[in-house]
């Protein structure tokens, strides 16, 4: 694990103004490199050979350094060059799962936003689920034993890109034919979880440690294929329904009715605060919790993401929600440049870069 003492260090080499703010050429890194510009930063985007086309042709890059493939990404060489360009990376979903946390935390000798130690708690099930009661949430109903199924459950695995492989099942027998279907047979590695019926919701927070303020900055749903086109054939379901798949093709804006942001932002706050007594610093900028409105009005959360999630590439010019926080077109991206700007003044990156 990379010392936070062995970042400071690098950080304190850093040209003050001449930090550059720099990405992974995908997911959210227009509006990252956008929002760095927009803060007066300079921008750098990382793009793997064959990619780059989309950064050139939007221009939000200052500069552009092409690898050949994530392994060059991690070389001694690369990092020395990006130190030179006082670096300070944004992570994002695919920064993390492309270069994987492991080695994130512990060979990324780069000065980065954010505290290193939530990767590991984001991406192992067991842990994530401990922050999440931690933080008194309510969690859809794991069921250990298949035997025990009595009601609608959705069946996860581990690295099912994009919930591709989950399936549904409403009883133990319709589990098994299924389990056999899908060639997979190791009992430990997936979830049984209850399927939680609702609307989801996928709020985008910001924690600020400099204002030690939680901020609600947008809101999306994700559309998913095939599920989301189902819905439109519902004749199919008579007979020869095809197994519903949770693949994200895109995002929809969304705002929740009035009186939900108050359960809205508490949880948020609960999140952030679980964190901070469980790995110290705890979140730091922004985070999404994936949730489901039931019919009862309770929100279900069944995911933290511990980064800029691309639902906050609707609002690029801000959202109904950061118009209220912001006089000023304020996406996520920037929000994440105004945070490491406010506290290059104050002279303390050392709480938010890791
Ligand atoms: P990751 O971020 O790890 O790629 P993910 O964000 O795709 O995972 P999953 O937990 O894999 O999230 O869920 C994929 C999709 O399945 C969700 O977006 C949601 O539509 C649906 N889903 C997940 N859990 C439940 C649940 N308990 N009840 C109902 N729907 C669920």
């Amino acid at each position: 694990m990379i010392r936070k003492r062995e970042i400071h260090l690098i950080l304190d080499g850093y040209a003050r103004d001449g930090i550059t703010i720099a990405t992974m050429g995908s997911h959210t890194a227009l509006q990252i490199l956008k929002g760095a510009r927009d803060e007066g930063f300079k921008s750098l985007v990382i793009c793997k050979r064959g990619t780059e086309e989309v950064y050139q042709q939007f221009g939000v890059a200052d500069e552009l350094l092409i690898i050949e493939n994530y392994e060059q990404f991690m070389e001694k060489k690369f990092l020395e060059k990006l130190i030179e360009r006082n670096v300070i990376l944004i992570p994002h979903g695919s920064f993390v799962e492309y270069l994987s946390p492991k080695r994130i935390e512990n060979e990324l000798l780069v000065p980065m936003l954010g505290n290193r130690m939530v990767l590991e708690w984001e991406s192992d099930r067991e842990k994530e689920r401990e922050w999440m009661e931690h933080a008194d949430l309510r969690l859809p109903k794991e069921f250990k034993d298949p035997e025990d199924i009595d009601r609608l459950v959705m069946v996860k695995f581990p690295g099912a890109k994009g919930g591709k492989g989950y399936f549904l099942a409403g009883n133990p027998e319709e589990f098994e034919r299924k389990l056999k279907k899908s060639g997979l047979r190791d009992k430990d590695r997936f979830t049984i979880q209850e399927f939680v019926i609702g609307t989801r919701f996928y709020p985008h927070y910001f924690y600020s440690p400099l204002k030690n303020r939680l901020e609600l900055l947008s809101m999306d749903i994700r559309y998913e294929s095939n599920v989301d086109g189902l819905s439109r054939l519902p004749h199919v379901s008579q007979d020869g329904t095809p197994e519903p798949s949770f693949v994200v093709t895109g995002n929809i804006p969304v705002v929740a009715r009035e009186s939900l942001l108050n359960p809205i932002l508490k949880m948020g706050q609960s999140v952030v605060k679980a964190s901070q007594e469980l790995f110290s610093p705890g979140l730091i900028g922004p985070f999404c919790i994936e949730t489901i409105c039931t019919e009862d009005l309770e929100f279900v959360v069944f995911e933290i993401s511990a980064r800029i999630v691309a639902g906050t590439n609707l609002y690029i010019n801000g959202s109904p929600y950061s118009q209220l926080l912001y006089q000023e077109p304020m996406s996520t991206g920037r929000r994440i440049s105004r945070e490491i700007k406010d506290a290059r003044r104050e002279d303390s990156l050392d709480s938010v870069i890791y």
